[in-house]
């Protein structure tokens, strides 16, 4: 769709037994490879290239322009409502989640409602800092909406916020964040929804703060769509930020110090403390506009259709198991990401040998998902503490998970098909006996 706009797709890689060949990237929920107007505006950038918000010279006040500037882009892009909410940059979903955890000024008798589907970051930012129940998934790994309404019925208002993922990294699936948003209002209680995996592959408007179906909180990085490591955005009412002193403070946060007191600055800046990553913005600026020049309409149909085209293929694969329920794509429920394990050999080998044999890069294990995967490979309580206990001891010759192919707004049929090929091949000399962990340190 769009692969002379993206650096790096030509990229030749060293094969194990000879010769070299293109990157096959299918791992693109772990990070997009960049924009190349990304690395252009940053270019121009450079000869601007000063702090912000301090300094006096004029490189320093186009600079702060520039800077401020992306704060609205990113507002403008996910449909912020600019007087009520605000748009910090941090470095990534991670740190935005952490950060909302420290600003909720939450308490022992409250409580988060998470899922079992999420990311562990999450999970992890909420434990310590509230109480945190997770929502039930049905058979086929998706949320359980009447759990959502029957856990905010029993727990009532020390729900202090419900966190979810508005796709999944695991199997793509998509949630109803709006229909959620509906519910979680009715009880009173916020929303946050992690968009690290929708907002490279859905268009997001988290409407106007007066809406029953709008989002609360969001969390994103750039990382996933199309800009560069090390910026992340949280956005939420100001509201929210203006209770209490920063997660960080020092240098940016402040109006006036004096020994024995502290005027915090305007939001987002009492939010974002020291030097910002402010090349990091300028690239996830132009990220922006040009994801908004390609429009989301081109982007969903072209990986709907890569989504299709694969699940297609795998199902005839006999020895191919494919976890949720995946069998055709359906562009309102499932970005592209297809999580599988071929019978029999273990996912550490079948994403060696796509890496070492076919330059196809794909990512194997539990994707800092543990919990949701062990309810996709219906783990005993068993089975997950003896796991939990071999990776204590890094012992991880039996450590469970999944295949992951995950795909871009780039990638192509005819990649598919290279992937698919090499899948066969890796079925046919397993049938044939071949010894496949040959070559490899695999133990399991
Ligand atoms: N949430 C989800 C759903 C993710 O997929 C990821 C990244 N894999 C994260 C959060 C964390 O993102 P980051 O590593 O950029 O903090």
């Amino acid at each position: 769709l769009i692969r002379k706009e993206i650096i790096g797709l030509d990229t030749q890689v060293p094969l194990m037994n000879n010769g070299f060949t293109k990157y096959v990237n299918f791992d693109n929920a772990a990070s997009t490879p960049a924009f190349k107007v990304s690395y252009y505006k940053v270019k121009k950038f450079l000869h601007w290239y000063s702090n912000v918000h301090r300094g006096a010279g004029f490189k320093s006040q186009i600079a702060t322009k520039i800077y401020d500037d992306v704060h609205n882009i990113v507002a403008n892009f996910i449909g912020a409502d600019k007087d009520k909410n605000t748009t910090i940059f941090v470095k990534n979903t991670t740190e935005a989640i952490n950060k909302l955890s420290y600003s909720l000024n939450l308490s022992d008798g409250d409580i988060v409602i998470t899922t079992l589907m999420e990311h562990h970051s999450n999970i992890l930012p909420w434990r310590n800092k509230a109480k945190v129940i997770y929502l039930q998934l049905n058979e086929n790994g998706r949320l359980d909406l009447t759990d959502l309404k029957s856990k905010l019925e029993k727990y009532g208002k020390r729900v202090k916020l419900v966190a979810i993922c508005g796709a999944s990294n695991v199997t793509g699936y998509i949630n109803p964040i709006h229909k959620i948003a509906r519910v979680v209002h009715n009880y009173n209680s916020q929303l946050l929804v992690d968009a690290a995996q929708l907002i490279p592959h859905r268009p997001i408007d988290i409407k106007s703060n007066n809406n029953p179906e709008h989002i609360d909180y969001l969390a994103f990085s750039a990382h996933k769509m199309y800009a560069p490591f090390g910026t992340g955005v949280l956005v939420g009412p100001k509201d929210t930020f203006l209770q209490q002193g920063p997660d960080y403070s020092g240098g940016g946060t402040i109006k006036a110090v004096t020994l024995d007191d502290t005027i915090w600055a305007n939001l987002p800046d009492k939010e974002e403390a020291g030097t910002p990553n402010i090349i990091g913005a300028v690239a996830l600026g132009a990220t922006i506009k040009f994801l908004e020049k390609i429009g989301f309409k081109k982007i969903v149909k072209h990986e709907n259709k890569l989504l299709n085209y694969t699940l297609d293929q795998l199902q005839q694969l006999e020895e191919v198991k494919l976890y949720g329920a995946m069998k055709t794509g359906n562009a309102k429920k499932q970005v592209g990401v297809i999580p599988f394990n071929i019978t029999s050999i273990p996912h550490s080998l079948v994403a060696a040998i796509l890496a070492n044999e076919a330059g196809i890069g794909v990512r194997n294990g539990c994707f800092c998902a543990h919990p949701y995967i062990h309810y996709l490979l219906g783990l005993t309580d068993k089975e997950i503490n003896q796991s939990k206990k071999a990776l204590a001891q890094e012992d991880y010759s039996q450590k469970p998970g999944l295949v992951r192919i995950s795909f871009g707004s780039y990638n192509t049929t005819k990649e598919i098909d290279h992937l698919i090929n090499t899948l066969q091949k890796i079925i046919k000399r397993q049938q044939s006996g071949f010894d496949l962990t040959k070559n490899y340190e695999f133990d399991s």
